[in-house]
């Protein structure tokens, strides 16, 4: 707003950035009561194997029921959880209580927590996982740690170290939202990913073949599977998107296609009636993006 010039500009301008500061303050402040008052729910949505159409697992999104703004999306106060710190607590509560709802799933059902930056360079991180694992009583290869690609911005020797020991313990890794980030093909060299899900940037509007993102995603698959990993094509949508990651080779899909974060109770529920997933949604409805 400051680049509009002119004195009196200045003063909104001043203005903007105090107010943001409280607004940060409040929801900060907000943040740690919601975390004393139990009142952060874990929501789970279903990711489908493409090949069999089956719900191979289940990733948990954080939800909070702000008692002024109803439900705040994690995309605005995971950034603040991050900037306080209050994220290890926050994550640590997340890898537990995902870990112990998984013990109640059948077997062959994972569940992919995210991980932030933060609690990644913790060196903690491998015991919290440990302990939240033994807790619950589930076999680590069940639990997938989901990652981006802005650890890889930390110390490169602590990161290896982290990245070993969290194999170590014998759980799954996943880079979150590649292709966003700094996307270096070296981190895929570095690092013992099983999974790499394609950010939605990509797959949204993607149902051509020939298309920018279709080509992208392409590659993405090609370069995954020479390095032995597993894609998931993340925010699918539309029948001719899913039609379109299915002919490119991801091995999973993620989105409204399928389900929306469910409810743990619904979650629950859906698991009764079997693991078969039926995409529903609409066709494409605008002409394909390039
Ligand atoms: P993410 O890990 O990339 O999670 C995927 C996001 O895409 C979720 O947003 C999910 O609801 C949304 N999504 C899934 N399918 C579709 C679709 O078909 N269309 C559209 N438009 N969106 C879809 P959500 O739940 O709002 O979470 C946003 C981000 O907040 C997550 O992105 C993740 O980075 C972060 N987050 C969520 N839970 C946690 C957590 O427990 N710990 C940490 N550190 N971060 C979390
Ligand atoms: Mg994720
Ligand atoms: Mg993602
Ligand atoms: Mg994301």
């Amino acid at each position: 707003a400051a680049k509009g010039g002119g004195r009196g500009r200045h003063h909104f301008y001043d203005d903007d950035l105090h107010s943001d500061a409280k607004e940060r303050q409040q929801l900060e402040q907000d943040l740690r009561d919601a975390i004393a008052e139990n009142a952060l729910e874990l929501y789970y949505q279903p990711q489908v194997r493409t090949t069999t159409e089956r719900i191979a697992g289940f990733e948990a999104l954080l939800r909070w029921k702000h008692p002024r703004h109803g439900y705040m999306s994690p995309a605005r106060f995971i950034p603040v959880a991050e900037e306080t710190g209050l994220v290890s607590q926050i994550g640590e509560w997340a890898l537990r209580t995902a870990c112990r709802d998984l013990a109640r799933w059948p077997e062959e059902v994972r569940v992919a927590v995210n991980v932030s930056p933060l609690q990644f360079a913790n060196p903690a991180l491998p015991a919290i996982v440990t302990s939240a694992i033994a807790s619950a009583g589930i076999d680590p290869a069940r639990l997938e740690l989901e990652i981006t690609e802005s650890v890889f911005l930390g110390d490169d020797k602590s990161t290896e170290a982290m990245f070993a020991s969290l194999k170590g313990i014998g759980v799954r890794l996943a880079l979150d939202d590649f292709g966003t980030g700094y996307s270096s093909l070296g981190y895929l060299k570095k690092a013992p990913f099983d999974k790499i899900k394609i950010d939605q940037s990509f797959v949204r509007g993607a149902t051509i073949k020939g298309s920018r993102n279709g080509a992208i995603i392409s590659s993405i698959v090609s370069l995954a599977e020479a390095l032995g990993m597993e894609t998931t094509a993340e925010g699918v949508e539309t029948l001719d998107e899913l039609d379109l990651v299915r002919m490119l080779g991801c091995s999973h899909v993620q989105g409204y296609i399928y389900e929306r974060p469910l409810s743990l109770e619904v979650a629950n529920a859906r698991i009764e009636e079997g693991l078969d997933a039926v995409a529903q949604g609409p066709r494409s409805a605008r002409a394909p993006r390039q």
